[in-house]
């Protein structure tokens, strides 16, 4: 079984050389125990953050280990009667081929009901942040004019589409390059988009929605919030979900220049992690199987095959090589 090691904290953008595939040998379940053959695995934002070795909400990856991640997988072997062989799982041990775990960590995921790998996007983590940022952080209300950043990506194409579904009035989204604005207007039903590569980002904002923002859901940060706040109506609110355009910074970025703005304006700026809002999971899930049964949401994948490329899957979904949620196939 082959896994992925982080063996070098990698400075500013991280180098394939940061990275090891390892071959390995893994162990028959132990009572209470199943072997899973890890099917597709998610790469992740966040995962950024963990190669520092810094104090965070989650703790750093261990050099020369296998790092770790959301993936879905095959019972193959099993040692549990709760987890038979042949349940399709979620699970957190991801960047592997091959998984030993407590069963009691696995969760069993219904394939009737959506693809495997929808439980890594749409239907698990990635859709719920989108649905706790709009509605518990945000505060989204009917006729609300919002803004995402980083809108052609897992979180972001998604928030656009829901933002809609609960009612906002316009919904307008940045993304990088020409290919990415198209998409935005034609395919995840945003109301105006942005290349934020041709700049101006204000400008092009005030002119998608000259009569402003309610809402702003950051996924980017630092130029993007800038521009957000000085396009907020009175009583805005923006749910600060990432701000992936600094991941790679090694000295802190400026912060926005125009704080000064949300007094005035009576503005809130909420930061918030996906996790505190698993009371959620069950209303979202409800609505998002009815927005697909309707065909009213849009679930976007870009795919890349085998543990040998999921480095460059990383690589590239920090750069934006991804539209929708960047996953890597593991085949059988
Ligand atoms: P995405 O699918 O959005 O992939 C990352 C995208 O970021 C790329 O596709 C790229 O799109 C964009 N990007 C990269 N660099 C820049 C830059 N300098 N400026 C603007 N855009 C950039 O990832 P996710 O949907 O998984 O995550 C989106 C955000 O949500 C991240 O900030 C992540 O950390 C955060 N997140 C937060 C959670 C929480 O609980 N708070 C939970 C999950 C995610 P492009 O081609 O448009 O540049």
């Amino acid at each position: 079984s082959k896994e992925v090691h982080l063996v070098a904290r990698p400075v500013g953008e991280p180098r394939p050389e940061d990275f090891s595939v390892v071959e390995t040998t893994v162990a028959d379940p132990a009572p209470g125990q199943i072997l899973v053959r890890n099917d597709w695995m998610s790469v992740d934002p966040y995962m950024r953050g963990r190669m520092n070795d810094v104090k965070s909400y989650v703790p750093p990856f261990k050099l020369g280990e296998v790092m770790e991640g959301g993936a879905v997988g095959t019972v193959v072997a099993s040692e549990s009667p709760e987890v038979p062989v042949g349940a399709s799982v979620l699970h957190f041990q991801g960047w592997r081929q091959y998984a030993l775990m407590d069963a009691e960590r696995a969760k069993v995921v219904d394939t009737d009901a959506a693809p495997a790998q929808a439980y890594l996007g749409a239907l698990g983590m990635v859709g719920l942040t989108a649905y706790a940022g709009l509605t518990a952080v945000a505060g989204l209300k009917e006729g609300d004019v919002v803004f995402v950043s980083g809108a052609a990506g897992a979180v972001g194409s998604l928030a656009g589409q829901i933002a809609k579904q609960l009612g906002a009035s316009k919904v307008v989204g940045s993304a990088g390059g020409p290919e990415k604005k198209r998409r935005l207007v034609e395919e995840f039903g945003y109301d105006a988009a942005i290349d934020y590569r041709e700049g101006d980002l204000e400008g092009q904002l005030a002119e998608a929605a000259p009569e402003g923002i309610d809402v702003y859901f950051d996924n980017v940060g630092g130029d993007h919030l800038r521009a957000a706040i000085q396009g907020m109506r009175v009583h805005g609110r923006a749910a600060l979900c990432g701000a992936i355009s600094s991941y790679n910074d090694t000295e802190p970025a400026p912060g926005p220049d125009n704080l000064g703005l949300l007094v005035g304006k009576r503005v809130k700026l909420q930061g918030f992690l996906v996790g505190d809002h698993g009371d959620l999971a069950p209303e979202y899930q409800k609505n998002a199987a009815r927005w697909l049964a309707e065909g009213s949401l849009r679930t976007e994948e870009t795919v890349v095959e085998g543990i040998d490329n999921a480095v460059d899957a990383f690589l590239g979904m920090m750069r934006g090589a991804n539209t929708g949620k960047m996953l890597v196939r593991l085949p059988a």
